[in-house]
């Protein structure tokens, strides 16, 4: 036995754990550097060093160089005009260490490619550069799919640990967590690297084998980090959040000891990886997910009903948020209504479990009441309601074929045929973030005496800006094991009892801060800032104390460690300080970032 367990054990005895505990973390975190190095320091790693640590990473540290550097000095060449073709698809984009799904975001981030990056292809690779970070006094920043919307996978001078070389994914047909079969019974899963993306994690799951996972709706993010947001899909009402179904993950926090954590081994940190946020805790290798029977039957419903008077569109949002009480709120139904300009309400709203007639009958009486007025309504659009096999829903072949519409493809050279992305994700894809502020709706507003105050609530809103109801990104009304097993994650309790994400937000696609011709405009973006800012406010005050969803939010939400976890947050700041008690791991809004400066560079109390 060594000295510190003896004396853990002598002082357990003696019920003073908790105590010495706190004092030995008080001690580390006091030893705990004030400052990180960036290049221009004498202490930045010296050229042998570097050597050294791509020598351990077996030659796959990369000195990071961006390709919208050469476009900076002369945009007009024939080769950035490629470039910009190129940067339209999201997957040449996650492929490019240097770039991220989305460029910036007004006032808040810009996008900036790390000095130094570990392309990791193994466990190994990521303890070895954890160390080097640690041993350096190094910002660290981790990547994975590089979708997030708070620039939190990039920073200028740091050491990225770039996950996406890791993507193998295994199926089991009765997994149990290593040591854990007294508590824990075998479950269909699979078993996921941390860079890998939905797309083919359904591909492997879905189209070949013909079972569900619980992943996001966008293909292209990565599965590490939407899991340790909490994670939502189009049938989240069904499966409640990718979070819920993790079984084991194993990761690598600031000590470089490689983890297991689950049920039963490591409980804290596997409870705070499930929806306390990526980039906090350490960098989860790989991870593990139930997997579930998949129902027959996918549908969608499309429409778009515009009101030809501010009076109709009222009538509009009155019936259709009751017929959706009465009639959508429950497992079969996900997706959105989005409130347009010009009194317009667009339905893209998926359905599992039902047949085209059974979908049809269920809108039915909705339908017939805006027909019963042709004078205050028309559908600009054909409605469609619709379904197919599940299992070829992210079966990119049957889509090009039967639903071109609604994907785009890879077509680079060598990209697998399995790679698509989603029609309606385009307008993401290298945008710039003017604002973007989402709230959980608490479902009392369905109740009758809630109803009017909802829709008057976003009628007021849709005068400044769009607004879009995500119906999956809340679990109010979502089948009961999905409900009990999202219980258990580490997300704002919140999300329960909402019936709907409401999200209003704006920005302008494939548009690059200091690139000639790709520049955003400032005074617009502010101009929209403020709008889409009045559009929230006048939801706030139908759900003054709602939570936000950590992964779709605001980088400048005030009060983000109740927005994102609630009651959840002190226990999570516990866990953080006892997995990372310098603060290794920081990102924007992250748990324990309050101790460090806006780029994590310098801890609030040695400023
Ligand atoms: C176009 C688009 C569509 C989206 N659709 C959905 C959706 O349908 N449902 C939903 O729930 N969310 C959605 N999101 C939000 C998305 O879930 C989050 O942005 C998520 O964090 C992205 O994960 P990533 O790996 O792609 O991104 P990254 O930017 O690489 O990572 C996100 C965060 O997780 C950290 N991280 C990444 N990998 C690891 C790791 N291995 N270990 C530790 N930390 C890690 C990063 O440091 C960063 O802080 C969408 C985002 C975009 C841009």
């Amino acid at each position: 036995m060594n000295r510190r367990t003896l004396l853990a054990r002598a002082a357990a005895a003696l019920g003073v754990l908790p105590v010495l505990r706190r004092s030995l973390r008080v001690a580390f975190a006091e030893n705990a550097p004030a400052r990180r190095v960036r290049p221009s320091d004498p202490a930045w790693p010296s050229h042998a060093s570097w050597a050294k640590l791509n020598e351990a990473v077996g030659g796959r540290l990369i000195k990071v160089n961006s390709p919208l550097n050469a476009c900076r000095e002369t945009p007009d060449t024939a080769g950035c005009g490629d470039l910009f073709t190129k940067l339209q698809n999201p997957y040449y984009i996650g492929d490019n260490v240097a770039l991220t799904q989305s460029a910036g975001w007004l006032d808040a981030w810009e996008s900036q490619p790390s000095v130094y990056a570990v392309a990791a292809e193994k466990t190994d690779d990521v303890v070895a550069a954890v160390n080097f970070a640690r041993d350096n006094n190094l910002r660290l920043v981790v990547e994975g799919g590089g979708h997030s919307y708070l620039g939190t996978s990039n920073a200028a001078d740091s050491l990225l640990v770039w996950t996406r070389p890791m993507y193998s994914i295994v199926l089991h047909d009765s997994f149990v967590g290593a040591g854990c079969s007294a508590a824990q019974a075998p479950q269909p899963a699979v078993t996921i690297e941390a860079g890998a993306m939905w797309v083919d994690v359904y591909d492997a799951v879905t189209t070949k084998v013909g079972r569900y996972v619980q992943g996001g709706g966008c293909v292209t993010v990565g599965v590490a980090g939407l899991v340790q947001g909490g994670g939502f899909g189009s049938f989240s009402k069904n499966y409640a959040t990718a979070a819920s179904w993790l079984l084991e993950a194993e990761i690598v926090p600031a000590d470089g000891a490689v983890r297991l954590a689950h049920a039963c081994t490591n409980p804290d940190l596997f409870w705070a990886v499930k929806g306390g946020g990526g980039g906090s805790f350490g960098i989860v290798t790989k991870l593990t997910l139930r997997t579930h029977e998949l129902p027959a039957l996918f549908g969608g419903t499309l429409l778009m009903i515009k009101a030809t008077s501010d009076t109709a569109f009222r009538h509009l949002l009155g019936r259709f948020f009751k017929f959706y009480s009465d009639s959508l709120f429950n497992p079969h139904w996900g997706e959105s209504v989005t409130l347009r300009p010009g009194n317009t309400l667009e339905v893209r709203m998926v359905s599992q479990g039902l047949d085209k007639q059974q979908a049809e009958t269920v809108w039915q009486p909705f339908l017939d009441w805006v027909h019963g007025s042709p004078q205050d309504f028309t559908h600009a659009q054909a409605p469609v309601i619709g379904s197919m096999a599940a299992r070829n829903w992210w079966d990119a072949n049957y889509r090009r074929n039967n639903l071109p519409n609604t994907v785009h493809s890879d077509g680079r050279a060598g990209a697998p045929e399995t790679h698509f992305w989603w029609a309606g994700n385009q307008n993401e894809v290298g945008i710039f973030w003017h604002g973007y502020q989402s709230i959980w709706l608490p479902a009392t507003l369905l109740q009758t005496d809630g109803q009017q105050r909802l829709t008057d609530a976003l009628f007021a809103a849709s005068r400044d800006w769009s607004v879009y109801m995500q119906f999956n990104k809340g679990l109010a009304g979502a089948a009961p094991e999905a409900v009990a097993a999202a219980k258990d994650t580490a997300m704002n309790p919140a999300v329960l009892d909402a019936f709907a994400l409401a999200i209003i937000a704006g920005g302008r696609p494939a548009t690059y801060p200091g690139i000639p011709g790709h520049e955003p405009d400032l005074s617009l973006a502010r101009r929209e800032a403020g709008r889409i800012e009045q559009a929230m406010d006048e939801l706030r005050k139908i759900a003054p104390d709602a939570g936000s969803y950590v992964s779709e939010t605001n980088f400048f939400e005030p009060s983000w460690q109740q927005a994102f976890w609630g009651p959840n947050y002190p226990r999570l700041l516990s866990i953080k300080k006892k997995y990372d008690p310098a603060g290794l791991f920081f990102v924007h809004h992250g748990v324990g970032s309050e101790e460090w400066s806006a780029d994590g560079f310098t801890r609030v109390d040695a400023r």
